[in-house]
């Protein structure tokens, strides 16, 4: 085990931060631009005159004209991801938003035993990589600013419409409900095996190949659900549809995981319900994944086994879903997290903002810097996205036994599950006679 996966092991349990739009006031100066297309000439203009910007998300950041400081020193600053930082990052975050921290380190760089210093047990979320802030650049943005370029695709977009009909927000209902009735599903709880049954009942009822995956974790065998609809076409080549089931916090509190993660969980089932009575060319897996938060140890372990088996150069792409259901402000935002240090390029996260474009209300933020969650093991082996709710560092019942579903708003998992839907079946059909497959 690396000194920095022990790091990232020992980020665990509860921590409520409340670092949204937290700043230092003399730090930096936010420029208040609207993201539209008249404003853009002028907001380029603005930022040419500055010593250095940075963009995340819908805003513009640069140095206020009086703070020379920060102005001189953006080798100072650096990005970090997550949702929640550890505190001692935590209070130096001069900026927080999309799931991105800019933090302000005096000195420079930490060293890996002063990064260990500031670990605060029960802080999850957060990876443990520190990047330095490279000035005049997007770290996040708009869908609408930045277009994914046209594709077209052999699945007729009034086929997917069809199909999305059947995305039902009962049914969605219904499921959260069950999983979040088991009352706990810590990875090490006796209650999480009433919610493997249950995931994996709802699998064999659609017919899928199903099996229940063991692997360790604190302690305890812990279970992943998988359910594999075979390809008609190209069997051995997959996609992967997955979310985390197990929850926090720690026993023996309740641990009912409304939000983090019945709402993608059941985004799963959503998918798999559908697309399992439909016939896909590409293999599809449907996974629940467990020990999420005890350090993505269910996925890494997935992962590992296609990887042994020699499955991972078979890997055609993978969609997460944690936390989906949660829209504090109403805005119907969604953040598409990867990762541009890996090799694979964003072509996914391109597809997904244009099924987002084509068939939901949503607006998608992308950015280049991955947040923690069950993708990450998959970018190894090639592209994955996170689809993740924007105002989880709002949510003061993340990793709380409050927590429930009355504070879902289920309309925002809907559209987002229907984006990812609508962009498996484009993806997992690519061959004409994809169109043939419906059923309904
Ligand atoms: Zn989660």
């Amino acid at each position: 085990m690396s000194f920095r996966t022990l790091i990232r092991v020992a980020l665990v349990g509860l921590l409520v931060l409340n670092l949204q739009h937290l700043r230092a006031a003399d730090s930096l100066h936010e420029i208040p631009v609207p993201i539209d297309r008249g404003e853009a000439e002028a907001t380029e203009a603005r930022l040419a005159s500055k010593s250095w910007w940075v963009q995340v998300g819908d805003s513009y950041y640069s140095p206020a004209e009086d703070s020379s400081d920060i102005a001189r020193r953006p080798q100072e600053l650096f990005i970090a991801t997550g949702i929640h930082l550890p505190k001692a990052l935590g209070e130096r975050a001069i900026l927080s938003e999309a799931g991105v921290h800019i933090v302000h380190l005096q000195g420079g760089r930490p060293t890996d035993a002063e990064l260990a210093a500031m670990a605060d047990p029960g802080c999850h979320g957060f990876d443990g990589r520190l990047m330095l802030l490279q000035p005049n650049s997007r770290i996040a943005w708009p869908s609408r600013q930045i277009p994914p370029a046209p594709t077209s695709y052999a699945f007729p977009d009034t086929a997917i419409l069809q199909v999305l009909d059947n995305v039902s927000l009962d049914k969605y209902s219904e499921t959260i409900l069950r999983l979040t009735g088991t009352g706990r599903r810590h990875s090490t709880s006796p209650e999480i095996l009433e919610a493997r049954d249950f995931i994996q009942s709802e699998f064999e009822s659609m017919g899928l190949e199903t099996t229940i995956q063991p692997f360790p974790v604190a302690g305890v065998i812990g279970y992943n659900v998988i359910g594999k609809l075979v390809g008609t076409k190209y069997p051995d080549e997959y996609f992967v549809v997955g979310g985390h089931y197990d929850s926090r916090p720690e026993l023996p509190f309740p641990s009912p995981g409304a939000e983090d993660n019945a709402s993608g969980t059941a985004g799963v089932i959503e998918m798999a319900r559908i697309v399992s009575r439909l016939s896909s060319q590409y293999t599809v897996y449907f996974v629940a994944f467990s020990g999420e938060e005890q350090g993505l140890i269910g996925s890494k372990y997935f992962t590992l086994q296609l990887v042994n088996e020699d499955l991972g150069s078979k890997f055609k792409g993978g969609i997460i879903m944690d936390m989906i259901s949660y829209d504090a402000d109403g805005d119907g935002k969604v953040l598409l997290n990867t990762d541009s240090t890996a090799p694979w390029g964003t072509e996914l996260r391109g597809h997904l903002e244009r099924a987002a474009m084509d068939f939901t209300s949503l607006d998608t933020i992308v950015g280049v810097y991955s947040a923690n969650s069950d993708h990450a093991p998959l970018l190894f082996i090639g592209e994955a996205v996170l689809t993740i709710e924007d105002d989880v560092s709002n949510y003061t019942c993340y990793h709380q036994s409050c927590d429930v579903p009355a504070n879902l708003d289920l309309d925002l998992g809907v559209e987002i599950i229907k984006m990812n839907l609508a962009t498996l079946l484009r993806l997992a059909n690519p061959d004409p006679h994809g169109q043939g497959v419906l059923t309904y």
